[in-house]
């Protein structure tokens, strides 16, 4: 796909952008003319994806509301600004409800809801100053949920799924908040090949491999451009009038 020029010169902040769909949306971001930053725990998964790149690269837990904020101020400061996040940070455990114990559930709840409010809290004076520069195009918050939000497809993911419900609700309740100057709009994504559903799918037997895949119309996991390319769209000018949106990129998920 031919992304020249879609981003030029905008400013845009990753968390989760040292691994899969975070990772793929800063290549590209950076292919269409954006200047990027990326945000993870990791140093070496960092530096790794950053390597021969413009992109910066900034060690913080998304948990962590004081380092997510000084991630968020060195990105603007070394960006010069900022007119968009995205916030693909996120785990995913298993569990049956009995063996969710606290820590698994506020670790999902941690990472995938709070590291989203921390995030989207930190850089909003700087999403708010860059639109107040450039009237033409508001800044941008684009998060990623799960198409499991809506519709969980299996047991065991209470924990998980209450998090990305939590992070659907709150991205629309920040559109309505931040309007105009701010758009900000919620992925549902399926299961995409990243590290992330590699470790789930090795946990299958081959029949409950073949009923999952079975229940895309596509019959296939998402490549992790294919959600990319759904938020660059998003943080694109292209959607100056989507804000509140919850957009699936599910390959038709059709049963569960
Ligand atoms: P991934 O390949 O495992 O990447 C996760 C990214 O999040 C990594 O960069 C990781 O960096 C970062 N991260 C995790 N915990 C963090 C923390 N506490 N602080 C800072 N960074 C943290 O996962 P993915 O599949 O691309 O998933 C990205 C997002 O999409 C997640 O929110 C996930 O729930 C969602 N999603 C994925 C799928 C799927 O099928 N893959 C489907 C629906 C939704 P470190 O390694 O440095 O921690």
């Amino acid at each position: 796909m031919r992304v020249d020029g879609r981003l030029a010169g905008r400013r845009i902040a990753i968390t989760g952008g040292s691994s899969g769909i975070g990772l793929a949306t800063a290549r590209m971001f950076l292919e269409a003319g954006a200047k990027v930053a990326i945000i993870g725990r990791d140093r070496t998964r960092l530096d790794n994806a950053t390597a021969g790149t413009a992109a910066m690269a900034l060690s913080a837990d998304v948990r962590d509301s004081t380092a997510v904020a000084s991630a968020l101020a060195a990105a603007a400061t070394g960006l010069g600004g900022l007119d968009g996040l995205v916030c693909a940070a996120g785990i995913n455990v298993r569990r049956a409800v009995e063996a969710t114990d606290d820590d698994v559930w506020q670790n999902l709840i941690a990472t995938n809801l709070s590291g989203s409010f921390y995030a989207c809290r930190a850089a909003l004076p700087y999403l708010r100053a860059a639109s107040a520069t450039d009237r033409q195009n508001a800044s941008t918050i684009v998060t990623i949920a799960t198409g499991g939000a809506l519709v969980p497809p299996a047991p065991h993911i209470v924990a998980y799924a209450a998090s990305k419900g939590g992070l659907l609700a709150m991205t629309k309740a920040l559109a309505i908040e931040l309007a105009p100057e701010v758009r900000a709009n919620c992925i549902l994504p399926g299961n995409t090949a990243t590290p992330l559903t590699q470790e789930i799918m090795s946990e299958l037997s081959e029949e409950q491999r073949r009923r999952k895949l079975g229940a895309y119309a596509m019959k296939r996991l998402a490549h992790p451009e294919e959600i990319a390319s759904a938020i660059l769209f998003l943080t694109s000018h292209e959607a100056s009038y989507m804000t509140g949106a919850s957009l699936s990129v599910d390959g038709g998920r059709i049963y569960h």
